[in-house]
Order: C-alpha cells, then sequence, then structure tokens
C-alpha cells in the first residue's frame, strides 16, 4: 500500500482534512521490545497447568488484552464461565512470575532507529502500554536513552479499559496534548490496531508475531509493514506525507 494512499483513505474514513502528526504513540511488547514469545510461553504454561483450553498462537490473538480479560476466555472456553477473582489474581500472579523468569528485555531490532528518526523530526515519543511493570521508564531509559519521559507514559496504572477499547490511546492523545489527526499509532497486535483506530488515530501495524497479515489488515490498520527494521526506511515519508 502506498503511503499518500493510505493517508487519504485514512481521511476520508475518520472524516479529517488534514494529517499533521505531532506525536508518535508506540505500544511496547512487541513494538519497543522483542517480548511477545515469553509473554506467550508464560501464559501457555499457566494455561496448562490449569487445563485451560489454549493454544500458544493464541495468545498473540488476546494480546493487549488485561490479564482478567484472558482469563475470562480462557474459564469461557474450556468451562464455559468466567474466571473468579481468586482465579484471575492467582494465574495472573504466576504468569507474571514466569514472563519475568523468562524475559531477556531484548530490544526489537530496528526500533531504536525508527525512535531517532521520530525524534530528529521534531515529535513526541509516547508509550501505550497495557504493562504494570514496575519502573518501567528505567527500562525504557537504559534500552533507548533520551527518547521517553516519565509523564508521556500511559500503562496498566491509568487505563480502566484494556485495547482493543480505544481509551489508552486517547489518554495518550490528551498525554501529547495532540488531537487524533496530529498523531500515529504503532502497533503489532489486532486488538491493539483496533484501540488505535477505534481512537481515530492514523495507525500503523508492525507484523513482528506469527500471525497472517490479514489479521492486522483486518483490524483495521492503515498501513502495515513486516518489522520495525522496515518501518524505519519508511517513517520519515510517513512524517513528511502531511
Ligand atoms: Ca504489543
Amino acid at each position: 500500500m502506498k503511503i499518500d494512499e493510505a493517508i487519504k483513505t485514512y481521511l476520508a474514513k475518520t472524516n479529517q482534512r488534514i494529517f499533521r502528526p505531532k506525536a508518535v504513540l508506540f505500544d511496547m511488547d512487541g513494538v519497543l521490545y522483542d517480548s511477545m514469545r515469553f509473554h506467550a510461553r508464560a501464559w501457555k504454561e499457566v494455561a496448562d497447568k490449569y487445563h485451560l483450553k489454549a493454544e500458544e498462537s493464541d495468545f498473540y490473538l488476546y494480546e493487549g488484552r488485561t490479564g482478567a480479560s484472558t482469563l475470562d476466555i480462557l474459564y469461557q472456553k474450556t468451562f464455559g464461565r468466567n474466571a473468579t477473582e481468586e482465579e484471575i489474581h492467582r494465574l495472573y500472579e504466576e504468569k507474571s512470575a514466569l514472563f519475568r523468569a523468562y524475559n531477556d528485555g531484548e530490544a526489537m531490532p530496528g526500533a531504536a532507529e525508527v525512535l531517532a528518526k521520530v525524534k530528529a523530526a521534531g515529535l513526541q515519543r509516547i508509550v501505550v502500554t497495557g504493562s504494570g511493570q514496575r519502573s518501567l521508564i528505567d527500562k525504557l531509559e537504559h534500552t533507548y536513552p533520551g527518547i521517553f519521559e516519565r509523564e508521556k507514559m500511559v500503562t496498566a496504572f491509568d487505563v480502566k479499559y484494556g485495547k482493543p477499547h480505544p481509551e489508552p490511546y486517547l489518554i495518550g492523545l490528551q498525554k501529547a496534548g495532540v488531537e487524533a489527526n496530529e498523531a500515529i499509532v504503532v502497533e503489532n497486535a489486532p486488538l491493539g490496531v483496533q484501540a488505535g483506530v477505534a481512537a481515530g488515530i492514523f495507525t500503523i501495524g508492525v507484523n513482528t508475531g506469527p500471525l497472517a497479515d490479514r489479521v492486522l489488515r483486518e483490524a483495521g490498520a492503515n498501513l502495515l509493514f513486516p518489522s520495525m527494521g522496515v518501518l524505519a526506511q519508511n517513517i520519515e515519508e510517513i512524517i513528511m506525507a502531511s
């Protein structure tokens, strides 16, 4: 898909006249960190332990949901009921502990280049994540020095609803002080793409996981790239296209 065509389509669909990006809203897992495989493995192990029906690949479809919402889906599929508060608390703790044990904190290849180009173009960089990891800003500062600010992050502590609800990205717009047509979302997950689109923002899908491209297109991605490295080659053109 050509970039100028994608922007035209976005403007028509959102009933906007201009696209003037001033901020880029980045999802974290699967976009800035190559960490989704550790989330999927941790979830699959917990599901197996509690005899919940799930394939490892399912967790790429659920990505972006809150822990509680993911567990409700697993309990519905297996037992035809939602998870209890106690089950949610216990299983999510176990999943989080496994994720912390597996996670190697590796940056997503190409992400640093995208961030450097966005910063050089004078656009704000905002992280929008469902993660509630402590000292997230320290971790980001370690991986991507000088790119992010503590006040310009949306985490699990800011939001009531998980993706695909637009709330996390709407809060991201507020924190950046920009309108929907002044921002870009970068997302790897179908529910994250849906959230960006529902917030009225130009949403770039980056397919860093095992799902078919079709899944991200059907979620509404305005543009789709196979990696952050390929996005890095195109981000300036997208910013300048306005
Ligand atoms: Ca993600």
